[in-house]
């Protein structure tokens, strides 16, 4: 084959990785001063402006001048161009599907509701449907989607595409799903763990917000999921299925899990546990959002039950900035909808449990796009594989 690119070790070819550099480093971070662009590059100032001046002209960035921490500067953002991605949130009992431009502004979003039981055709039906609906919205056509990320509730195996055994979609487990979502949407699509995307959502979407130490996003829901970032990328671990929080041993000798062992964090913190406790002690079925009402409203026995899901969801925490004391722990996923009065027993019980080091140094959160955190990760990834900027994998494929 006959290289077509500059020489290798030619000016050009140092000018054009400059450049690219330059270019990904504003697409990852957002809005960057030219001051920073040079620290993080380690490139002259003048060298900068000069990268900066041509992409300008390519059209793949634009400058503004701005007060940053009280100086003038000039701060460089990336430029689209033209396009959409897609994001798709699978959940158990919920899709979630949104449109953004490439220039992280949400287009259209949809959420309906999903019958758990339903086939993973019935499901992917569903998704056609919504997505037909949300082109509408949003005046587009199906040609201008230039990449899509979708989320599923579950172990994925990232070689294979396959929900691993112990999802909570048991229709979906074993099919090839990037294959069927192709088929079922007529566009390749990436699919990801939700609490993976999750992280993403809450690290990256719209912009990243810098981070010193790592983040961890729960994702407190049917099941008991979480993503985690760190030094800058998602961690996947050897097997692609870090992050199975839900499965930490809390209670040797406790409750059967559906994992097949006892006393898992998700046998005592997840939504059924909680909810069939109440619905035992109000004799009907309570919803996730009937706790939420009762719990604000002051009900003795929905109090209680957010104070048992504290004190071992705090307590997972607490071993998880015992293992990498994060920088940010954030609390999402539909059990989190109850809001500070989770947050603050939960903070109570990571300083108690946590060794004093760790605890001082993390801040607990409650997600900042509530249930959005996944489709919101899911256009992220979608908008990194548009641009040409994925985020480095965590671990080297064999
Ligand atoms: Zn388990």
């Amino acid at each position: 084959m006959t290289p077509t690119g500059p020489k290798p070790g030619s000016q050009t070819a140092l000018r054009q990785a400059n450049l690219a550099r330059v270019l990904a480093l504003v697409r990852a971070g957002g809005p960057t001063t030219q001051a920073e662009i040079a620290r993080q590059t380690g490139l002259s100032a003048a060298s900068v402006t000069n990268l900066v001046r041509l992409l300008v002209a390519k059209g793949q960035v634009k400058v503004d001048d701005a007060l940053v921490a009280g100086r003038r500067s000039r701060v460089v953002s990336p430029l689209g161009g033209q396009g959409l991605v897609l994001g798709i949130d699978i959940g158990r009992t919920h899709f979630c599907l949104a449109l953004a431009d490439l220039d992280k502004n949400v287009l259209a979003e949809v959420t309906e509701h999903n019958d758990a039981a339903s086939s993973a055709d019935q499901g992917l039906a569903l998704c056609n449907l919504l997505l037909g609906r949300l082109l509408a919205e949003a005046g587009a056509k199906l040609t201008d989607i230039r990449a899509t990320a979708a989320c599923v509730p579950g172990p994925l195996d990232v070689a294979s595409g396959q929900i691993g055994a112990g999802a909570l979609l048991p229709e979906w487990t074993g099919l090839d799903l990037a294959d069927r979502f192709e088929q079922a949407l007529g566009l390749p699509v990436t699919i990801e763990n939700d609490a993976n995307l999750g992280a993403y959502g809450e690290w990256a979407w719209p912009s990243r917000r810098p981070l010193n130490g790592g983040l961890v996003y729960l994702r407190l829901a049917t099941g008991i999921g979480s993503g985690m970032v760190l030094d800058g990328r998602l961690w996947r671990g050897m097997a692609g299925t870090a992050g199975e929080i839900g499965h930490m041993t809390l209670q040797e000798n406790g409750r059967l899990c559906r994992c097949g062992n006892r006393g898992c964090l998700e046998t005592m913190a997840a939504a059924p546990v909680l909810l069939g406790t109440l619905s035992a002690a109000v004799e009907h079925r309570v919803d996730l959002p009937e706790w939420i009402r009762l719990a604000k409203a002051g009900h003795t026995t929905a109090i209680r039950m957010v104070e048992e899901t504290a004190r071992f969801v705090g307590a997972a925490v607490a071993n998880v900035c015992n293992l990498l004391s994060p920088e940010v722990v954030v609390l999402g996923g539909p059990v989190a909808g109850v809001g500070r009065l989770l947050l603050d027993p939960v903070r109570e019980e990571v300083m108690r449990r946590a060794l004093p080091a760790p605890a001082r140094a993390v801040r607990v959160e409650l997600a900042r796009h509530g249930g959005r955190s996944e489709v919101y990760g899911a256009l992220y990834l979608a908008t990194q594989e548009a641009l040409g900027a994925p985020d480095p994998p965590s671990r080297v494929e064999g």
